[in-house]
């Protein structure tokens, strides 16, 4: 079978590929520890699931409006007002099947063909992948590492061109973990308005910050941004709902309007007792989120401690999200490997550790490590790295 032009050049992923081969290993009985997870460790909150299963027992297991039931809308429109200072209509928010294809179905809405769209690298491993599906062309810039990843307005107004349709800001990021200020989101927002670059802020890791800096939405510093900007989120993070897929956009009506119409013709809807789980998620206080939030941080500091002691690695400290992403450039190459993926595949055969090599991220020196796993099996994790990158010396 000849399959279509456009899914010749889809990589697949590489957060995938990797927990697969972890999974295949562990099937044949080895003790493996997967660090490729891009999902909490810590089941949905109680109170999420009882009011699925009440909104299931009530009937609520038909189709619903494609863009989602009003009351879930409302309760975003709520969540925006009182966590980001934004205020939105209805008719500006879209319900999705998960954070992931609200991403996909604004690109689809929104490019045509050989359209540009700005991909600070590192970069989640989607982005690229959607911007090619829509038939745009995804232009990586590299957020250097002495610069905490951040991406600066200079390094974006070069590669702005006359084809720049987008931007994608990730703010906190995967896989780096780090944030931009409000100024720093400033200055780059008025680099966009000064070009008429569409920005797409995906903040999904909102809830999951871990420093005293609060997080800043670039469309909450002025009415112009935000009409330039579509704010993508979600519940898959921040309440531990990954398999739920509820996620959101809030932007210009036209651009909601066109996705929604998108939406009615690919998935109809999303799931309606997701939706239903999503709304409880939302009517509930935080107090789960935040438990979940201290766990993390203590976590991170541990791990990092842990990583910044070995030999040939380095890191900087996230701020955000649940993932580090050392450079391990000097160990693989003291270590004998030409690539850091040679590096990474050795350790999983040795040590039976699965980390995710940067290079699907776009940062081919670094690895990712999820810290969402217990803390024995973080340490053991950094023990067996410490000990794979010692005796390869
Ligand atoms: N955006 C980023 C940066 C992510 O890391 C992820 C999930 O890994 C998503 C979006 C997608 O989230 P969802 O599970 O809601 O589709």
């Amino acid at each position: 079978m000849k399959l279509a032009n456009r899914v010749k050049t889809l990589t697949p992923s590489s957060t995938l590929a990797i927990t697969a081969k972890a999974k295949e290993l562990k099937q044949q009985g080895y003790d493996v520890i997967a660090l490729g997870a891009g999902e909490p460790d810590f089941n949905t909150p109680s109170f999420i699931l009882e009011s699925a299963e009440k909104a299931m027992k009530e009937g609520m297991t038909k189709y619903t409006p494609s863009g989602g039931i009003v009351e879930l809308k409302k309760a975003i429109v709520n969540k925006f007002k009182s966590d980001n200072q934004l205020t939105y209509t209805t008719d500006q928010i879209i319900v999705t099947t998960g954070a992931k294809h609200a991403l996909y179905t604004l690109f689809q809405v929104l490019l045509n063909d050989g359209d540009e769209v700005i991909v600070p690298a590192p970069y989640w491993v989607s982005y690229p992948e959607q911007v090619k599906l829509a038939g745009g062309k995804p232009v990586f810039i590299e957020a250097k590492e002495e610069n905490e990843f951040k991406l600066t307005p200079k390094e974006l107004e070069e590669a702005i061109t006359e084809k720049t349709k987008a931007i994608i800001i990730n703010s906190p990021s995967n896989p780096t973990g780090m944030m931009y200020s409000r100024e720093e989101l400033k200055q780059l927002g008025e680099v966009c308005l000064k070009h008429n670059v569409l920005i797409v802020s995906d903040e999904i890791y909102e809830k999951l910050i871990y420093s005293d800096d609060n997080h800043v939405s670039i469309a909450e510093l002025s009415d112009e941004l935000k009409a330039q900007t579509v704010v993508i989120n979600g519940v898959s993070k921040s309440h531990s709902m990954t398999g739920w897929r509820i996620g959101y956009a809030a932007g210009p009506s036209e651009i909601i309007k066109a996705m929604t119409s998108l939406a009615s013709h690919s998935t109809s809807n999303p799931t309606s007792i997701a939706q239903y789980a999503a709304l409880a998620a939302y009517s509930m206080n935080d107090e789960p989120v935040e438990k979940m939030k201290q766990v993390f941080a203590e976590r991170l500091d541990m791990l990092y401690n842990l990583l910044i002691d070995i030999p040939g690695v380095t890191c900087v400290k996230p701020k955000g999200a649940f993932y580090l992403f050392p450079n391990v450039e000097e160990a693989a190459k003291s270590n004998g490997f030409t690539t850091v993926d040679d590096w990474v595949r050795a350790l999983l055969e040795e040590e039976k550790v699965a980390l995710v090599p940067g290079s699907g991220f776009g940062s081919p020196n670094n690895v990712r490590l999820s810290y969402a796993t217990s803390t024995e099996a973080l340490k053991e994790a950094a023990q067996r790295i410490k000990q794979f990158i010692i005796r390869h010396q």
